[in-house]
């Protein structure tokens, strides 16, 4: 009998493991050589004709005439035992038809998401599927028609959510998906979910191919979101069968949630959203301008601000849609028109010599800058306008430096080189570290409006305020005041080393039609 390293017949990437599981064993053996070290384990091994086997070992540690630790163990072979194990598992906790999880095994995955959830705040969702006069076609097209139908119809769901998410087969044409790890912020948890839907409920207006014939087959959702472990699994179930009924009701191929308020909610939420895109293919955005002022009294700045001209609402204020356009991803195409525009903007400018050497500072929100392509996004704007990238100043707001700092500096660093500036907007809102700002190649901070507003009653908004300008000033950085309305402020803010201010003292936001009438006003301006 010849003798080889039991590595040999192993498959290349369990070695190591194996290895150093050994080593772990003859150190637990030399340290207490007396104790009885005899362990049962299983590993994959190669047959000699080839083919992989599982093998269950029991060995213990002795030692040779000479001293040396040896270890010895029989090992049989049990893939049979094992894949017949596998096979249990599979039928106790998988459909056979669809090969999804099963109700015990949704019941286990719903335990554990509603424990992480109260754990970690995260909030999940429940899914109620049941496909559309499923019964009719079993029954008029026979069972072997439904029977690929619910496979299909399993795989189109499995496609429509992410990997770590449940979709499993209660029985007949019931399926129910566990959605985990959503926002915690219920209103953003419940727009997820409702895409998540949207998408199901479009997947399944698709035809269903079953040999050689095509097959409709709707579906109808309903959904309960849940947070913590307030309610029970059975409740959660309970109340998306609910809701799925509610959505029956409702005509079919339909998404209903259990929370008629939620329902409203995400309602106007996806009706907006769907103006908001309309809005933006029939030209009913545009930027309106407000001035930036030195200690002089001299413009040498503007800021784009977004207007939303609705055909109904009329003029929809920013913070009313910059949200929503942010959490359903529109920000990327909202952004984006806005550079082109600020780039047109300062093209149109840089022909006019008295308005050449002001300065464009343009929002950009959280989402846009975090986007992989957003450096190349800007470059390609003004490379394409030719626009002078001297003049546009990026405002970012503090949350942008909870990301990765690195990455945040590289994107500045790289816009920085083209001439690029970048601006803290709303400053002292968030929770910036000085470590962090310090690494910031920024050139302006820009005190949030609200220290301004109660700079004269309330002292310590006037302490944040003059910690920001003095804060500046040792980093060199231009500090703005925005939201000034009174003199008092401004003389205020002046007196602690600001000389940049923008606000309604100085003039409200303007159609850019009237921004150069109003440049060309003799000082002192009126916004009136
Ligand atoms: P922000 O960047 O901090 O803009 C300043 C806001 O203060 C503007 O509100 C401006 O109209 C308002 N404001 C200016 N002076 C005064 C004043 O003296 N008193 C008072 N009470 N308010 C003043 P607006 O235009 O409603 O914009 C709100 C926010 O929406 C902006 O805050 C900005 O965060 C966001 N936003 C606006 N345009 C864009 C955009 O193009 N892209 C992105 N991502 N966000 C934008
Ligand atoms: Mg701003
Ligand atoms: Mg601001």
């Amino acid at each position: 009998m010849t003798s080889r390293p039991m590595t040999e017949l192993m498959p290349g990437e369990h070695t190591a493991a194996w290895l150093s599981e050994q080593q772990d064993r003859l150190a637990g053996f030399l340290a207490r050589p007396n104790a009885r070290h005899e362990f049962t384990s299983t590993t994959e091994m190669r047959h000699a004709d080839g083919h992989l086997v599982t093998l269950e070992s029991v060995a213990h540690f002795l030692r040779d005439e000479s001293g040396q630790p040896l270890l010895m163990g029989v090992s049989r072979d049990v893939t049979e035992r094992e894949q017949a194990d596998r096979n249990i598992k599979q039928l106790a906790f998988f459909d056979v038809l669809t090969g999804l999880p099963n109700r015990s095994l949704l019941h286990d995955r719903l335990d554990q998401a509603i424990a992480a959830s109260a754990r970690n705040r995260h909030s999940g969702a429940v899914l109620f599927v049941d496909l559309d006069h499923f019964k009719t076609l079993n029954d008029t097209r026979g069972h072997g028609v439904g029977d690929r139908l619910l496979q299909q119809a399993a795989e189109r769901l499995r496609q429509c959510v992410r990997a770590t998410d449940t979709v499993a087969r209660l029985g007949g044409d019931e399926f129910v998906l566990l959605l985990g790890e959503l926002p915690s912020d219920p209103v953003s948890a419940a727009s997820d979910v409702r895409a998540t839907g949207e998408k199901i409920l479009s997947a399944f207006r698709q035809d269903f191919q079953i040999q050689a014939q095509d097959y409709r087959m709707t579906a109808s959702i309903g959904v309960c979101l849940f947070q913590g472990d307030a309610d029970d699994r059975e409740e959660l179930l309970k109340r998306a069968d609910l809701a799925m009924y509610r959505a029956k009701a409702a005509g079919r191929d339909a998404l209903a949630f259990f929370d008629p308020d939620m329902q409203r909610v995400v309602s106007a939420r996806a009706a907006l959203e769907a103006d908001m895109r309309k809005g933006l293919e029939r030209g009913q955005f545009a930027l309106h301008l407000q001035p930036q002022v030195d200690g002089a009294g001299r413009v040498f700045g503007a800021e784009a601000l977004l207007r939303w001209q609705h055909p109904e609402r009329g003029a929809v204020s920013p913070v009313e849609f910059i949200a929503l356009a942010e959490d359903c991803g529109f920000i990327l195409a909202l952004g984006q028109w806005v550079l082109e525009e600020a780039g047109a903007l300062l093209v149109a400018w840089a022909a006019q010599p008295d308005l050449a050497g002001i300065d464009l500072a343009v929002n950009v929100s959280p989402r846009q800058f975090r986007n992989a392509g957003f450096v190349q996004q800007v470059s390609d704007m003004l490379a394409r306008t030719q626009a002078p990238a001297q003049r546009l100043k990026l405002e970012l707001t503090e949350s942008v430096l909870v990301d990765d700092v690195d990455d945040v500096v590289t994107k500045i660093t790289a816009l920085n080189r083209l001439g690029v500036r970048f601006s803290l907007d709303d400053f002292g809102t968030g929770y910036s570290s000085l470590a962090y700002l310090k690494r910031l190649p920024l050139s302006q901070l820009k005190i949030d409006q609200t220290f301004v507003r109660d700079l004269m009653h309330d002292p310590s908004d006037a302490l944040i305020v003059r910690t920001i300008l003095s804060l500046g000033q040792s980093m060199g950085l231009q500090v703005i005041a925005e939201g000034v309305e009174t003199q008092a402020q401004r003389d205020f803010l002046e007196r602690h080393g600001c000389n940049a201010f923008q606000g309604y003292l100085f003039a409200r936001p303007m159609p850019v039609a009237a921004w150069a009438p109003w440049i060309r006003l003799p000082p002192p301006r009126n916004s009136s």
